[in-house]
């Protein structure tokens, strides 16, 4: 099974990841752009097949699709690396920026494009969600 390496900004944490995402997207709700100061782009993995090193913090809050979403960041440099919602018990959001190689996932959806500011550039190529898609986990 293929793996990706990926990391903080600082290096104090560093995760591995096996196989390939359920899904990946490009999220522009308000709460992606306060921590990333743009929309970000995510790839979502059963928690099971992330291994992570190092201290991460996490700061928890409810999100505009309503569901409790814990966001995880290094506790030394701050770097968003990982959510995860109560809205998808078993799975986590892995910040694509912080792979080592981030063009090895290419998203394919843009989702709360009625929240992204005027200036924002998307992909007319991908498919695009108003709001929260349903997320539909894959049989295991
Ligand atoms: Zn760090
Ligand atoms: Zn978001």
């Amino acid at each position: 099974m293929s793996t990706r390496d990926g990391g903080c900004l600082c290096g104090d944490v560093r995760y591995r990841v096996a196989g390939e995402p359920v899904v990946a997207r490009i999220c522009w709700c308000s709460d992606c752009q306060r921590i990333a100061g743009n929309g970000t782009a995510n790839a979502i993995f059963a928690a099971d097949a992330v291994s992570i090193s190092g201290a991460v913090a996490e700061y928890v809050r409810t999100a505009d699709s309503g569901n409790r979403i814990h966001h995880r960041f290094c506790a030394r440099c701050g770097s968003h690396l990982f959510a995860h919602s109560s809205g998808r018990p078993g799975f986590l959001v892995v910040r694509l920026g912080t792979l080592d190689d981030p063009s090895s996932i290419r998203p394919r959806a843009n989702i709360w494009t009625t929240r992204a500011p005027a200036w924002a550039c998307m992909d007319g190529a991908l498919e695009q969600f108003e709001g929260q898609p349903v997320f539909t986990p894959p049989p295991s």
